[in-house]
């Protein structure tokens, strides 16, 4: 273990079970052996009385310190605030924010609580690294717990533009919640210089010559660290994953265009079938030659919004088929499960296009991983939306705005037909990024950037 103090790892839920996995465990891996520490989040029950908990496990470089939530907390604080107002706001989609007095009680009440619970356990030169929006005010209720240790943010989701964020019932004590952090990591450039937008706006903050802010008392560092994907781990996978299992059956000849996404209406997955119906119009060469495999699990069902856009999408899957299916050809394949990380794996290889066109995303890792399971030798390639922070590195894919239709169904008709040497040359183009920085890279640079605050102003 080395001198650096422990590292604290908050997040909404807590890996679970012996052994844990997803992008954050694998990022933290290193950075856990390293100093040792906790991971703290909700244990995923639901409890009259809620408990903390701490465990630990032999195979696990770090403890965790779990918490239950009340119905109401998970009501208010995780589908209220966090899933119904943050959410839709960060993502541009203020019309569809549902704000109610007590979700944000709620989810006051929770940073509080938790603040409270973890103040007593934390050491001296412990680390603190907070993540994602659920947690935004955690900071500032340390800092009232007396709490003077470098703490730090990272958003996974956009940084709103100010005009979004004066739709905020609460936009000044939103810009309050950042004032509790060392340092803020976003997705990409575009979101510190949002961020910094706001803090010029504001009387009571100041830019300093060395880029930071100073609200109040504090100096906030605010630094893009684009999050990433354990590249050469996914690309052993899909190689292995295409060898051993059979892909999705086409005729020969046939392409296959392929979407993944949570259902979520961040993902532009109508202005994509659409798209696609467009192509199926303007180019009646492919009609029959292409099929588009969407795979579009559910995700926070209890929140209207997420009811209405699947309905959407299955009238306009069903419409599209209707009017270009025949007896041997279905355009849309629509499926609206989750599928085991290995076989998409081996879908994302077996599909000549990646289609990635959400109208607001933090990252997309979608994008990451679909350029990561190709074969170097016959790649396909990657259609990305603007409005993915994943476009701010990757551009050397077909690079599209999302809402203009024809435009991504021009860019479909060009990646079906691009010949293999410039598919290649793209490829190894993102694949040297992709590798140079992955997962590993952003873990480190963001606690290196973490690590070296000096806290106080400067
Ligand atoms: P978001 O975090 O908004 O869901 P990302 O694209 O950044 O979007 O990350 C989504 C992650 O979820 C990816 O790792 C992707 O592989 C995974 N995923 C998405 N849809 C499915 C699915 N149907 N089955 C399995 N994994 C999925």
């Amino acid at each position: 273990m080395s001198e650096a103090g422990r590292l604290i790892v908050v997040s909404n839920r807590l890996p679970l079970g012996p052994n844990p996995s997803g992008g954050l465990v694998v990022a933290l891996k290193d950075a856990f052996h390293e100093a040792g520490g906790i991971w703290v989040g909700t244990s995923g029950r639901i409890e009259a009385r809620p408990k903390q908990r701490f465990d630990s496990h032999p195979g696990l470089a770090f403890e965790r310190f779990s918490f239950d939530l009340t119905q109401k907390e998970h009501e208010n604080y995780y589908l209220g605030y966090s899933n119904s107002v943050l959410w839709p706001l960060f993502h541009g989609r203020a019309d569809l924010m549902e704000t109610r007095p007590e979700f944000l009680e709620d989810y006051r009440g929770v940073n509080a609580r938790l603040a409270q619970m973890l103040a007593s356990e934390l050491h001296r030169d412990d680390v603190i690294w907070v993540q994602d929006y659920h947690l935004l005010p955690l900071a500032q209720a340390l800092r009232d717990a007396g709490v003077s240790n470098r703490i730090g943010f990272f958003l996974h989701i956009p940084f709103p533009a100010l005009y979004d964020i004066m739709a905020l019932p609460n936009s000044e004590e939103f810009i309050g919640w950042l004032g509790g952090y060392d340092l803020v990591g976003l997705q990409t450039r575009r979101d510190v210089a949002r961020l910094l937008e706001v803090f010029r706006s504001r009387p009571d903050a100041e830019l300093l010559p060395d880029g930071s802010a100073k609200l109040g008392e504090q100096r906030i560092e605010a630094r893009s660290f684009p999050v990433a994907i354990d590249t050469a781990a996914f690309a052993r996978e899909a190689a292995s994953a295409a060898a051993s299992r059979p892909g999705v059956a086409l005729e020969p000849g046939e392409q296959l265009i392929m979407g993944v996404d949570r259902l979520d209406y961040s993902k532009g997955l109508p202005n994509r079938f659409k798209a696609f119906a467009r192509l199926l119009e303007t180019h009646a060469e492919v009609n029959g030659l292409v099929t588009l495999l969407q795979i579009a699990p559910p995700t926070r069902e209890a929140v209207a919004a997420y009811q209405d856009i699947r309905t959407e999408l299955e009238q306009l899957s069903g419409q599209i088929n209707g009017a270009y299916a025949d007896l041997t050809w279905t355009p849309i394949r629509y499926i609206h499960r989750a599928v085991p990380r290995a076989r998409l794996a081996g879908l994302y290889r077996q599909a000549a296009v990646g289609l990635v066109t959400p109208l607001a995303d933090g990252m997309n890792l979608v994008a990451k991983e679909y350029v990561a399971a190709q074969d170097p030798d016959n790649p396909g390639v990657l259609i990305l939306s603007d409005f993915a922070g994943a476009a701010e590195q990757m551009e050397d894919a077909l690079l599209v705005n999302p809402f203009d239709l024809d435009q991504v169904a021009e860019a479909m008709a060009r990646a079906l037909k691009m010949p293999k040497g410039e598919r290649c040359a793209r490829y190894d183009a993102l694949m040297d990024g992709l590798l140079r920085e992955d997962i590993n890279w952003w873990s480190r640079s963001y606690l290196k950037a973490l690590r070296g605050v000096s806290r106080g102003l400067s």
